[in-house]
């Protein structure tokens, strides 16, 4: 399983100034890869494989190639061709893509160590060490550790939009090391949830646990703040950059408060569960209105799920994605669908009397699809009515505040 973990990066001045000279390296590396790509008729371009025989000439010719860490220049010859790969894939999709561009400073800020030419030290305390081979330490912030197990396969360091650096590593674990799940025939109501991803909630499952939204109010009204002031500086001046990069912070704080606000649910649910089940957002027609924020919102989503996923393999535990479509309308009891308007906050079943929230009749419904999804029959045993909380007492509210400082959702 491959996984990547990011951090924050604390370079020295003197450090700093050594990476973004080798990143701009990188930068006229990469566009020469394109030049021969090209323009050069020789036998050893075309592919990255072959490319990586040119960078003997490279040095001879441009010796400021000879600089960087020879593993590291070969991955930024493989980074055009991947780049490359890419544009061919859109335009098999039938995407409208034009050539590989040039790239300028502003559009090439990283560079990736492969295999060889760096390691991770001092792992014990929160703060760590990212030792790269002609760079030299860079202090990162340790906030999560590499698993043992974990082999560290490449690792990336970036110049953010707000001047920040951070190193991301790209992970490998060898699957045998991981944790078996659950044999399926022992799911049953007790230990898997059915979730609704929220509307008026967060999260709302199925045996009645409510995760509250995340409030970011503060945030986005610093944030339009800041955009307003930026709209009013005169573009490319200094004190526009410097405005550039403060919105760019506040946008960062934002994602980074969301991740790991998602990191400690998406945990606990892996953790408390043998088996967890979603919406499949594709064909979810998930929030009511449209445009920007809806997209925002879906691509949090799926960034959810996502974790959720990768954290099913780490911490043994199924996930599966189940048909979105129609699970606030069904009823969780009986099956039957009646049209639901978004304020609607009850169901209340006209076939069969069924009566339970909205949220956790949909939840209820995920969980139920999910059995079917792993080919298992709801247990007969368990009739809805009484595996569904109803009663405002079993149903049990968890505040953001709560999860961000203990992450967790139980009572
Ligand atoms: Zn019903």
């Amino acid at each position: 399983m491959e996984y990547s973990h990011r951090y924050s990066a604390y370079p020295t001045q003197q450090v700093a100034v050594q990476l973004e000279r080798h990143i701009d390296i990188h930068r006229q590396a990469y566009n020469h890869t394109r030049y021969e790509y090209g323009n050069v008729d020789a036998d050893n371009v075309g592919s990255a494989y072959k490319h990586h025989d040119r960078l003997t000439d490279w040095k001879d010719e441009h010796p400021v190639f000879a600089e960087l860490h020879s593993k590291a220049l070969q991955r930024t010859v493989t980074r055009f061709y991947q780049n490359l790969t890419n544009l061919s894939r859109q335009k098999q999709n039938g995407r409208k893509v034009g050539q590989l561009k040039w790239k300028s400073p502003r559009e090439f800020q990283s560079m990736t160590y492969s295999q060889s030419g760096f390691e991770l030290k001092n792992t014990s305390g929160r703060r760590a060490t990212l030792w790269l081979s002609k760079i030299g330490d860079i202090e990162i912030r340790y906030h999560r550790p590499i698993p043992d197990e974990a082999n560290i396969k490449e690792v990336t360091v970036k110049k953010e939009t707000t001047g920040d650096w951070s190193v991301s590593f790209s992970l490998e674990t060898d699957d045998t090391n991981l944790p078996e799940k659950p044999e399926v025939d022992s799911l049953d109501a007790s230990n898997s949830v059915g979730i609704d991803l929220g509307i008026q909630d967060y999260i709302h499952t199925s045996d009645g646990t409510i995760v509250e939204w995340l409030d970011l109010d503060d945030e986005y009204e610093r944030l339009r703040r800041e955009q307003r002031n930026l709209s009013r500086k005169e573009h490319d001046s200094a004190n526009y950059e410097k405005q550039r990069k403060e919105v760019a912070q506040i946008k960062r704080h934002i994602q980074r408060k969301v991740l790991d606000y998602q990191q400690k649910i998406t945990t606990w649910l892996v953790t408390e569960y043998d088996a967890v089940f979603v919406e499949d957002l594709n064909v979810a027609g998930m929030l009511q209105g449209s445009g920007n924020a809806r997209n925002k919102q879906d691509a949090a989503w799926r960034q959810f799920i996502e974790l959720l996923e990768y954290k099913a393999d780490l911490y043994g535990c199924h996930v599966e994605q189940v048909e979105a479509r129609g699970t606030t309308k069904e009823c969780a009891a009986c099956g039957v669908e009646t049209e639901k308007p978004i304020w609607v906050r009850e169901h209340a079943c006209p076939s069969c009397g069924f009566e339970a929230g909205r949220d956790a009749n949909a939840a209820m419904n995920v969980l139920q699809r999910g059995f079917s999804e792993l080919g298992l029959e709801w247990p007969e045993s368990t009739p809805v009515e009484t595996a569904l909380p109803t009663d405002t007492d079993d149903i049990h509210e968890v505040s953001a505040k709560r999860v961000i400082e203990t992450g967790s959702l139980g009572a």
